[in-house]
């Protein structure tokens, strides 16, 4: 029986039960997951380099004829060395560890290699190569290279996914409508995908993408505006606002609101009054001042009876919000108790009965907490506010899934992440946006600084002083990844080398995502209380920890991080209205443009401008995070190619949905059968059907 691209990718001609298990681990486990994985780079092997003309440290490919099999000797072991020869010269490949490689490059054999060439051992070799033999028509011209684990080869890959090119291509089917591709003149998506993984030259390649990302976009953007009319036309309760409790909030603060806080707050409250529920992205650096806006609000609509879910990514922050939203509000007196409660995960049993007790009977006027906000058991007498703070971690998806809880709540999403402005008009088409682009006065830039490995000790020295003068100090280390290679020194090293080796008299915490909830929630409360004087931790502390004393963030490896994410850490020091350094390490081996990328956090303190050029120079994956759910991974990391086109899908999306474009037949086909895609049934499971 002919396989299906729904099969399991063991069935497959060469792949059987151990290959399977190391294609699962990146991923593959279906047949048909192969044609989607696509090459993370590709290798040019068109042009052919002569021995004659190569420069040293050049990476190029030669066709060579193996000469002579000798050998060398290394750290105790002897390693095949092969001479080989072109129509211009000699060369040899010192092949470490690579005992077997006789076997295939025979004498008398010709090959493409392509590697790094050197005179180094003063005859011209190699030592870092792939090789091919000749005649396979896949290892040449512009050839695919994926991301591997251990056990995997690039050919191998490159086998696999050219016979299931072979055998199922015609087995793909189309997502969008047919009268759309025509219009743009753009293949079937089975061809699409076959010059995505083998092109014929670098314009077709180009293309292939553009109108891959064109049809992903265009797909994304149809839920975008099911959601958007799903919710039009969704008649709320006129209420008018009173804001006397607005009012007593602000009284009880020790500052008046920035004028772009005044503004921002100005729209959302003429939303408030709106019949169109409210859906509105509020952006604005760290500290701008977000929170404090969108709890005004929220006291808007709890004064007229609504309640309010607040809704945060991880447990963490949720509770951090819940301590910080107490706090303001027991100032409001008695002139109206707020009652706020906390629901995460971690609430169970009994105590999370009567929450949800409380909550359906009205009781409770702001729930804050997790994505459990949506659990099943968790409902709402009258949700009316939907606030989701550090929105870039959340989808559309999910963004349905939370107004689904009330009858068509005013949804408030907040991101600390700017986003150019051009980008999110495309990726949160189903929003409106209100900027917060002032910071409050007498806030200080944190001094930034990159430093270098060699002078890591003065940076040691500074952390020392701030610590005697009572002062909290991060260490952030990129992220623990599974099966990530070990020269990402992560932050359990760090922290045990920096405890052992260098600040031995210190109390220091360690933090990362793979430590359960509840650990990190100890860690992260010895911190807020100074149990702690430094913090090593991943990016986990990214979102939203607030701790006033630390002054001092040390960011290793900062090559690694986008501009946008070191902003936003930063942000996390000078709260506390103190002078606050941020010193970037970059590893001994970051390149000099790596080096330059970073002095623009030197110099510069504006997210929108940061997160421009990390939209320039590395795509907006790094700044919207590359698992944004319901985003097509595709299209951010190519982005940056085609964004001209990308505007189109969002348009021709909506004029599709909304009768402009297109035959009303052909609407209800593509709605019908859309409505039956995966994407689209994990959208309804969240709405709830
Ligand atoms: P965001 O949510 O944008 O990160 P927050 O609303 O949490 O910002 O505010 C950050 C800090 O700044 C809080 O301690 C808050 O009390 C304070 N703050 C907010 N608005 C102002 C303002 N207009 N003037 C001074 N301090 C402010
Ligand atoms: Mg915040």
């Amino acid at each position: 029986m002919p396989l299906d691209l729904s099969d399991n990718i063991q069935y497959l001609k060469g792949v059987g039960p151990t290959v399977a298990k190391k294609l699962e681990r990146i991923g593959l486990l279906k047949i048909g997951d192969l044609l989607y994985y696509f090459p993370r780079s590709y290798e040019d092997r068109r042009e052919l380099k002569l021995l004659s003309s190569a420069r040293e440290g050049e990476r190029a490919t030669f066709r060579f004829t193996v000469v002579e099999h000798t050998t060398f000797f290394y750290r105790g072991k002897t390693h095949p060395k092969l001479k080989v020869r072109d129509e211009s010269g000699f060369a040899y490949l010192y092949c470490f560890n690579r005992n077997f490689i006789t076997n295939i490059l025979k004498i008398g054999t010709s090959f493409f290699l392509t590697g790094v060439y050197t005179r180094k051992y003063r005859v011209p070799s190699f030592s870092q190569f792939d090789y091919e033999l000749d005649g396979d028509k896949v290892d040449l011209g512009i050839v695919p290279i994926y991301r591997l684990t251990a056990g995997l080869n690039q050919k191998m890959l490159r086998r696999l996914v050219e016979s299931v090119l072979e055998t199922h291509i015609s087995a793909v089917e189309e997502d969008i409508p047919e009268f759309i591709k025509k219009g743009y003149g753009i293949d079937t998506k089975g061809e699409l995908i076959r010059e995505i993984h083998f092109p014929k030259d670098q314009g077709s390649l180009r293309r292939a993408k553009e109108h891959y990302s064109y049809e992903e976009f265009f797909k994304y953007q149809i839920v975008c505006a099911l959601t958007k009319n799903h919710h039009q036309g969704a008649k709320k309760q006129r209420i008018p606002l009173n804001g006397e409790l607005k009012e007593v909030f602000f009284k009880s603060l020790p500052f008046s609101l920035t004028a772009a806080q005044e503004r921002v707050l100005g729209e959302i409250e003429r939303d408030l009054q709106l019949e169109q529920p409210m859906n509105r992205l509020i952006q604005g650096d760290v500290g701008s001042g977000k929170t404090v806006v969108s709890l005004a609000a929220a006291l808007d609509v709890v004064e007229r009876g609504g309640q309010v879910a607040f809704m945060a990514p991880t447990e963490i922050l949720a509770k951090q919000h819940f301590y910080t939203i107490q706090n303001y509000f027991v100032s409001l007196g008695s002139k109206r108790p707020v009652n706020v409660e906390f629901i995460s995960g971690s609430v169970k049993g009994l105590t999370r009965k009567q929450i949800v007790l409380e909550l359906l009977k009205g009781n409770i006027d702001i729930a804050c907490g997790t994505h459990a906000l949506f659990s099943e058991d968790v409902d709402f007498s009258n949700l009316s506010l939907v606030i989701i703070d550090e929105q870039q971690k959340f989808g559309v998806l999910q963004r349905g899934a939370l107004r689904a809880k009330g009858k068509d709540p005013d949804c408030i999403v907040m991101s600390a992440t700017p986003i150019p402005r051009t980008l999110s008009m495309t990726l949160y088409g189903d929003l409106d946006i209100s900027v917060i682009d002032e910071m409050p006065k007498g806030r200080e830039a944190v001094e930034t600084h990159i430093v270098k490995q060699a002078e890591i000790k003065k940076v040691y020295q500074t952390v020392k002083e701030q610590i005697g003068e009572g002062r909290q100090v991060y260490f952030i280390y990129p992220l623990i990844e599974e099966g990530q290679t070990n020269d990402v020194k992560n932050a359990v090293d760090a922290y045990e080398r920096l405890k052992k080796e260098v600040f031995g008299d210190l109390r220091i915490g360690l933090l990362h995502g793979r430590m359960s909830d509840s650990r990190k929630d100890d860690v992260m409360k010895m911190f807020r209380d100074q149990e702690y004087d430094i913090l090593v931790a991943t990016t986990v502390v990214e979102v939203g920890l607030h701790v006033p004393n630390a002054t001092v963030m040390v960011i290793e490896q900062a090559e690694r991080f986008g501009l946008s994410s070191i902003h936003q850490l930063r942000g996390r020091i000078g709260r506390g209205g103190q002078h606050s350094y941020c010193f970037l390490v970059p590893d001994r081996t970051t390149g000099r443009e790596a080096w330059s990328r970073l002095r623009i956090l030197k110099d510069t303190h504006d997210g929108f401008k940061i997160a421009e050029y990390d939209l320039k120079l590395r795509g907006p994956g790094e700044i919207i995070g590359k698992r944004q759910s319901g985003v097509p991974q595709f299209i951010i990391g190519d982005l940056d190619i085609n964004s001209k086109l990308i505007y189109r899908a969002q348009k021709d999306a909506r004029k599709f949905v909304e009768g402009e474009i297109g035959t009303k037949q052909e609407r209800e086909n593509y709605l019908k059968q859309f409505m039956e895609s995966e994407m689209y049934r994990n959208a309804m499971l969240y709405f709830g059907g």
